[in-house]
């Protein structure tokens, strides 16, 4: 399972184009409020905490997560934007289920993208939330604002049976991974594959393949995995971006993930670069 994915609610896309529906869910004595401490979730046994919806909740605006079994699962919306992770939660990420981790991110991105857009881009004037809570509407000029998502490319060059990886300044000590990087408007996936790759370690790459994707709440990215051909091995750093870049064989990176020592640290097993890596080494 890839990490952030799998969640389990329905997302209850008809709850959220019907407003006395939503207001009876959230009325249900049954209904779940995930506790969030700021942005940090509570969490037991791999699992999210989940509480009744305090009366005093009665007119707080509540984000419609999903329903199970019938019961509508909220978030509570604040004004406060998520800060960095916190090396806490990053340790707890572990031990969290796969189909509660996607639920976490996604109540994340929503509940930041909230706090990010209580003014409207079009005329600063205040908005409000929608929708179950899954968009925004300005109380001066009527625009809809929606949650986005930001893509963001992340890929494997392969020359020869040897895949490229990268060391950004920022990672543990020994850590290398794919190479990544957001997409710019007017481009396609497959351009922004060859450009990022270029751009950071100066090599041309051709038959770009899609892998596999991962929503990213850090804070709210798509990750787009690909594999590229390399047209040579020269690598050419770009060192505001990477800070080293390695060929590693097929053998050697299948032995890293498998718990071998090797010429490099890979990353979290929740992070998409992790399944890429997997995946390309077969
Ligand atoms: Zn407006």
């Amino acid at each position: 399972m890839i990490g952030f994915t799998g969640g389990l609610l329905d997302r209850g896309d008809a709850i959220r184009h019907d407003p006395a529906a939503f207001a009876a869910l959230r009325r249900d004595p049954a209904a779940r409020l995930l506790v969030l401490d700021g942005y940090e979730p509570a969490m037991a046994a791999g699992e999210l905490g989940w509480a009744g919806i305090d009366p005093a909740l009665a007119d707080a605006d509540l984000v419609l997560l999903g329903l199970r079994d019938g019961i509508g699962h909220f978030a509570a919306i604040t004004e406060q934007p998520a800060r960095g992770r916190s090396f806490e939660l990053i340790a707890a990420l572990h031990a969290l289920a796969a189909g509660e981790a996607a639920t976490y991110a996604a109540a994340r991105s929503v509940l930041d993208w909230h706090a990010r857009h209580r003014f409207c881009a079009n005329c600063g004037q205040a908005t409000a939330p929608f929708r179950a809570g899954w968009g925004r509407r300005c109380d001066g000029c009527g625009t809809e604002h929606f949650p986005r998502v930001d893509p963001v490319v992340i890929m494997i060059a392969e020359h020869d049976g040897r895949a490229l990886l990268g060391r950004q300044p920022a990672f543990p000590p020994g850590r290398y991974s794919a190479l990544a990087g957001f997409l710019e408007p007017g481009e396609s996936i497959e351009e922004a594959v060859a450009r990022e790759i270029g751009e950071e370690a100066g090599i041309a790459v051709t038959d770009v393949r899609y892998v596999a994707s991962q929503p990213w709440p850090f804070p709210s990215s798509l990750m787009i995995a690909c594999t590229a051909q390399a047209a040579d091995d020269r690598i050419t750093l770009d060192r505001n971006e990477l800070e080293d870049a390695i060929w590693v064989p097929r053998d050697t990176v299948r032995a890293v993930l498998a718990g071998a020592e090797g010429p490099f640290l890979p990353p979290p097993p929740y992070a998409i670069a992790y399944s890429l890596l997997k995946a390309w080494a077969g």
